[in-house]
């Protein structure tokens, strides 16, 4: 196939399928693939009914304003986030429900009901305002994953400040960039979070930030470890404890415009200088309500546990909005999954008999290589159906994940979405779809997603080129903040009026997505455009095989040499028998143009702080460049070791 037909190959086959049980049908919040057709006939009606079942304080004109690229949604309605949320569950039972159940990494922990969390959000509310803090202001948060963050985040949304959330992991450095860019008034954080038995000096980050950082005012300080006593600022720093004493334990929610900011979040950065995305209020709610609701199957007595960071946007939609606007009880880790051993995940389904677990392939491809052992230990029976977002899955990640943890019996829903979309838009419903692992199956009811050539033109099924999204949706970004003309040229320049995701897929028979990795990150051999991930998937499908990423090396002959960085499960030591092994392998899998010309073996691979593989960097190893940015890199010995092992070998 010609390389200017800017397709990509679809080279991996896989033919195992997985149907709903019709026990899990019987009990699905939604069970009749009708909707999908019924949806896309009038998607405004579709959202408009979902936004029904939230409280507005003045119900909408108009459900979309189009012009493109810029879309409005659900026009001159008036709602609360916070209300929506919180409020709203508290005239009924509901109200004595767990919201968050929380655990610390030593193993302390708390349970907010819905009213807990209304009196300590309304409290802090309250704290903000007697700070001067007004409609419109921005707010940096950069806290650990302690119960304050989500409270921090409801408070803003309470009083109309867009916040900033900064993860805990972030630099100085990271935090100061994002302070200057947003212009934040006030910046909260902890004296510091459990990380693998250790502190993280969140203050001490927090201050050597404001050095250059002059919008800031004031910082207010969680007290979390007892850590950091000695360096309040005067006058600058106050504790959170100090700032909520003595406040009303009610506050009147502000009526937000449905177009309202509702927060920005700046990108993990796997390819460059982070992004600003925008989420305002009205639709974003409405887009995170329906997509937990459906898509997780969520019941009055589930208790749904979603482990990401809320530092990134997963936590943001689908460990605070999502399940809170949903009235359900949401769960919340602070610390490391080795933590004091390697089944803390699990110990923590069986204690709190958790139903839904939503995690990351970059995590079940660490179990994997861990083993069997760690699961085994604990009671996973309460499970009933599990989730998967962030990178593509390779299928025997999948199954194993299937078997391993959802037991043979949970529907696996593998979530394809980005910061910029804020809600998930491609998914199975699990209630519906009959599930292919790999595959992120179809796109969310009213969503229109295509896999288009450089032209423009659909690729038919079984061929790969670049995912594209037709017609807006709820809780899309709306621009990036300050960069209004970045916002058209990274998004909407490539095909008018049309999203462009920047994300390789290819569609099959069915009409089943599968998402093949980043667009920069498709490898030119001899004319074969070839994604890495299913290079990746073929070498993780051999049992030896943890976890891989492949690059393309600048190679004379042909264009570029596959290069794959291989990490073995933990028992197995690499060898040249298994380097010939792993390359028959990927011969066999998928065929020769695919078979990597290098194989390095390596404890570990460079990944972002939010656990996602960072091939720029890898391909700038092999051919011998300086290495790209790598403030979000989350460790840097990695990169450092597989720079002399890299120079060693060749
Ligand atoms: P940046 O855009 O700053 O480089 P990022 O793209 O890693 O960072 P996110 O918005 O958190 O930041 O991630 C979205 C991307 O993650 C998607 O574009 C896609 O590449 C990948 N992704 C997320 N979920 C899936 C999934 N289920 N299958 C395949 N890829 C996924
Ligand atoms: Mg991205």
């Amino acid at each position: 196939m010609a390389q200017d037909s800017g397709s990509i190959e679809a080279l991996l086959h896989e033919d195992r399928t997985f149907p709903p049980s019709e026990e899990f049908k019987k009990q699905a919040n939604i069970s009749d693939p009708n909707i999908y057709e019924e949806a896309l006939k009038d998607p405004e009606a579709f959202w408009a009914k979902f936004a029904d079942e939230l409280d507005w304080i003045k119900k909408w004109d108009k459900v979309l304003q189009w012009d493109p690229p810029h879309a409005q949604w659900f026009v001159g309605g008036k709602l609360n986030v916070s209300y929506n949320c919180i409020d709203r569950h508290l005239t009924s039972a509901r109200r004595n429900k767990a919201a968050i159940i929380w655990e610390g990494e030593p193993g302390d922990r708390q349970v907010y009901t819905y009213w807990d969390l209304y009196r300590e959000v309304c409290r802090f509310a309250n704290g903000l305002k007697s700070l001067g803090v007004k409609k419109g202001d921005r707010i940096t948060i950069y806290l650990p994953m302690i119960p304050e963050l989500p409270i921090a985040m409801l408070a803003c949304a309470r009083i109309g400040a867009p916040h900033s959330v900064v993860f805990g992991g972030f630099s100085a450095e990271a935090i100061r960039d994002r302070l200057n860019d947003s212009q934040s008034k006030i910046l909260i954080t902890a004296d510091g979070g459990y990380r693998r038995g250790n502190i993280i000096q969140l203050k001490q980050n927090a201050d050597e930030s404001l050095d250059g950082a002059p919008s800031v005012e004031k910082m207010i300080v969680v007290r979390r470890t007892g850590h950091a006593d000695e360096n309040m600022v005067d006058g600058r720093d106050i504790w959170w404890h100090d700032l909520v004493e003595g406040q009303p334990l009610t506050c009147e929610p502000e009526p937000m415009d449905s177009e309202d900011m509702l927060y920005l979040l700046y990108t993990s950065g796997t390819t460059g200088k982070p992004k600003g995305i925008v989420h305002t209020t009205g639709g974003y709610l409405v887009g995170t309500y329906a997509t937990t609701k459906w898509i997780f199957d969520l019941k009055e007595d589930d208790v749904y546990w979603c482990t990401a960071d809320i530092g990134w946007v997963t936590g943001h939609s689908y460990i605070v909005y999502g399940p809170l606007a949903n009235g359900a009880t949401t769960v919340m880790y602070e610390g490391s999954p080795d933590w004091p051993d390697r089944d803390r995940f699990w110990a923590i389904i069986a204690k709190y008999g958790i139903t839904i677990c939503y995690t990351a392939p970059t995590a079940i491809r660490t179990f994997m290589r861990w083993g069997e052992e760690y699961p085994e230990r604990h009671d996973l029976t309460s499970l009933r159906l599990l989730g998967t977002v962030g990178e593509p899955i390779n299928p025997e990640a999948w199954v194993w994940y299937w078997k391993n943890i959802g037991g043979g019996r949970c529907p696996v829903v593998d979530t394809w979405w980005q910061t910029e979309t804020g809600m998930v838009l491609i998914t199975p419903l699990p209630g519906i779809t009959t599930l292919k692992p790999g595959s992120a199956t179809r796109a969310f009811p009213g969503i229109e997603a295509e896999v288009v050539d450089e032209s423009g033109a659909p690729v038919g099924p079984g061929a790969g080129g670049y995912l594209v999204i037709k017609r807006p949706w709820p809780a899309m970004l709306r621009t990036l903040y300050g960069d209004p003309d970045r916002y058209v040229e990274q998004y909407w320049a490539r095909y008018p009026d049309i999203y462009f995701t920047a994300d390789g897929a290819k569609i099959d028979e069915d009409g089943y997505f599968w998402l093949l990795g980043r667009v920069d990150d498709v490898i030119n051999v001899s004319a074969h455009r070839i994604s890495t991930m299913e290079v990746e998937s073929a070498l993780v499908d051999n049992s030896k095989v943890a976890e891989a990423a492949c690059i393309g090396r600048t190679d004379e002959i042909k264009g570029q040499a596959i290069v794959a960085f291989v990490t073995l499960k933990d028992h197995v030591t690499g060898s040249e028998e298994i380097v010939a092994e792993l390359k028959r392998h990927v011969t066999t899998k998928i065929g020769a143009m695919a078979r990597p010309d290098e194989i390095y073996f390596t404890g570990e691979l460079p990944k972002t702080r939010s656990g996602k593989i960072m091939r720029r960097l890898l391909r700038d190893i092999a051919e011998g460049r300086t290495l790209g940015d790598t403030t979000t890199l989350a460790d840097p010995a990695v990169v450092q070791a597989l720079m002399e092992q890299y120079g060693e070998e060749e």
